[in-house]
């Protein structure tokens, strides 16, 4: 569907407006706001569960070991990071990286909502369970459902669906990442474009896991 393109700054004032949300309890731990980022006129883009550690630090998401394995990804398709735009169901880091709960969820979607109208992708990329049964509006499970691209309507727009196993959890499970690495190789012909070669390996297989506290996941 062609659309007029809305302009970048109203992304960017619509976070600007958003950095002191006070929607629900998550405003009170956080160091800030997670609104997301990268391309504001991205065809592809990325919504993961909430913000981790370093994320509330930084105000970015998708900055620890996942987002490393994201970006990984992104590069084994011929993408870069720059190329999509990432953000979270939740905008507020959980206490101890809980999962957020359904209060939670419904204070804050409206903010994602608001960021796919303004940014218009094609493809809505969906990391893990919350952002796939939020985005899909369907309470199945990311083990049924990923890899399976649909057509649905989201900020306004027909767009396509792609959910996707989380980054986090194919880090410790080499079973899982290979599925994520060939769900990713998918996604160059949902944009519409020419497929790209994946990378073999991407080299992280065969590592062992350290604990999670240890990688500072989220
Ligand atoms: N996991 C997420 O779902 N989001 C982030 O921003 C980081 C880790």
């Amino acid at each position: 569907m062609s659309a007029v393109p809305v302009p970048v700054d109203d992304l960017q004032a619509y976070a600007e407006s958003d950095a002191g949300c006070t929607r629900c309890r998550l405003s009170q731990g956080r160091t800030q706001v997670v609104f997301g980022s990268g391309n504001p006129r991205a065809e592809l883009m990325f919504v993961g569960e909430a913000p981790g550690f370093h994320e509330d630090k930084q105000g970015l998401p998708f900055v620890g070991q996942a987002g490393k394995l994201l970006e990984k990804l992104l590069n084994g398709i011929g993408m870069q990071r720059s190329d999509a735009y990432i953000a979270n169901v939740l905008k507020c880091r959980p206490p101890g990286n809980r999962d957020p709960q359904p209060d939670e969820i419904e204070a804050c979607e409206s903010h994602l909502f608001r960021q796919i109208e303004l940014i218009q992708p094609t493809v809505v990329a969906t990391l893990g369970n919350f952002a796939t049964k939020l985005l899909s509006g369907r309470p199945l499970g990311i083990t049924r459902v990923h890899g399976q691209e649909q057509e649905t309507t989201l900020g306004g727009r027909s767009v396509v669906l792609y959910p996707l196993y989380h980054p986090a959890a194919a880090l410790y499970t080499p079973a899982m990442l290979k599925v994520l690495e060939l769900d990713f190789v998918r996604i160059p012909e949902l944009l519409g474009r020419a497929l790209v070669p994946p990378e073999p390996e991407l080299g992280l297989v065969s590592q062992p896991a350290p604990p999670a506290e240890q990688l500072g996941l989220f």
